[in-house]
């Protein structure tokens, strides 16, 4: 298929593959001339964007605080089997990029020339674009929103996966007495922690997986293709991660902790009841003494069932 490659090379599309890390593993000319790449080099995704943003060459992004917009996008970077959107570019184009990704994680992303239509609804387009965007983000952490997660988590469920050996694990995360960290150092404190927890575990989250903000102090997050062992273990690391955060600079010691409830995906059982027993599983981590991860005993029992 020398000539597939070489057509490639030639198109005005900018086309380009990263792997499941991000990485990028493919990218031809056009791709390659609009966002500064060497032929050969195989950026990660965030040190492109990064080193982009700085010399002011790439996609154009109007942020006050450029690692927060990196950490948000990210966040929702992949978890969507095909994306569409608008962007302009610093050399003055427009251009429309899909994003397709598969369950692997791998993603085919193809960008093509549109700076000549319908300028005029440009706005218009970007406005609806940035209300979407509004919806499935939640405001404090820049972590998806509650309505994305749940979404993605009925999507998970009603998959049928078939022929999938695994289906995953979902987990549901609660920050230890809470209520006392905003009682002893105010609410803006407070506020400061959770945004120091979404970042900190959005370390150990890997491009297939989905992690949101569902209520005050409650995450959600979805592993999917995933064993309970391979949960337990992203789980202990993100509980490593948070013992060792200090997120108060004037106050060099203080820490915080969260629990966590693992449950795994059944075939065929509803997104509540799914969520329930992750939720009962972390009930028992609280009730163990906190800090800790429980796994709910039907994931257990399953995997003797196998065995
Ligand atoms: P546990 O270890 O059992 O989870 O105890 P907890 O104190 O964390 O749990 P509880 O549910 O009693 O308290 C949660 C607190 O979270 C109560 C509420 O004031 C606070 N909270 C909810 N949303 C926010 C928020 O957006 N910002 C801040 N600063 N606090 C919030
Ligand atoms: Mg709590
Ligand atoms: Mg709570």
């Amino acid at each position: 298929m020398v000539q597939a490659a070489q057509l490639m090379e030639s198109a005005n599309a900018m086309v380009a593959v990263y792997d499941q890390n991000d990485r990028l593993r493919y990218a031809n000319r056009a791709f390659r001339d609009a966002w500064w790449i060497e032929a050969g080099e195989e950026p990660l995704w965030t040190d492109l964007m990064r080193r982009n943003f700085h010399a002011k060459r790439g996609t154009v992004i109007s942020t006050p605080d450029f690692e927060a917009w990196l950490l948000s996008t990210q966040s929702r970077r992949g978890k969507s089997s095909s994306k569409a959107f608008e962007t302009d570019l610093h050399d003055g184009r427009w251009v429309w990029m899909t994003e397709t990704t598969q369950a692997d994680g791998w993603m085919l992303c193809i960008a093509t020339d549109i700076t000549s239509i319908r300028p005029d609804e440009r706005s218009l387009r970007q406005d609806r674009d940035n209300a979407v965007k509004a919806a499935q983000t939640d405001e404090l952490t820049g972590m998806p929103s509650r309505r994305f997660v749940m979404s993605k988590l009925e999507e998970l469920v009603q998959n049928d996966h078939e022929g999938e050996d695994l289906i995953g694990c979902i987990a549901v995360l609660d920050l230890d007495n809470f209520k006392y960290i905003n009682d002893r150092f105010g609410h803006s404190v407070g506020d400061a922690v959770l945004k120091d927890f979404a970042a900190t575990i959005q370390h150990e989250v890997r491009k297939t997986d989905v992690l949101g903000r569902v209520g005050g102090e409650e995450f959600v997050l979805l592993l999917p293709n995933t064993s309970l062992a391979e949960a337990e273990t992203v789980l202990s690391r993100m509980l490593l991660s948070v013992r060792y955060s200090r997120p108060l600079p004037d106050e060099a010691s203080f820490r915080y902790t969260f629990s966590a409830g693992i449950a795994c995906f059944t075939r065929g059982e509803e997104a509540s009841a799914l969520y329930r027993r992750a939720d009962l599983a972390l009930y028992a981590a609280k009730m163990r003494g906190r800090d800790q991860v429980a796994v709910d005993p039907m994931a257990r029992s399953l995997i003797q069932r196998r065995a």
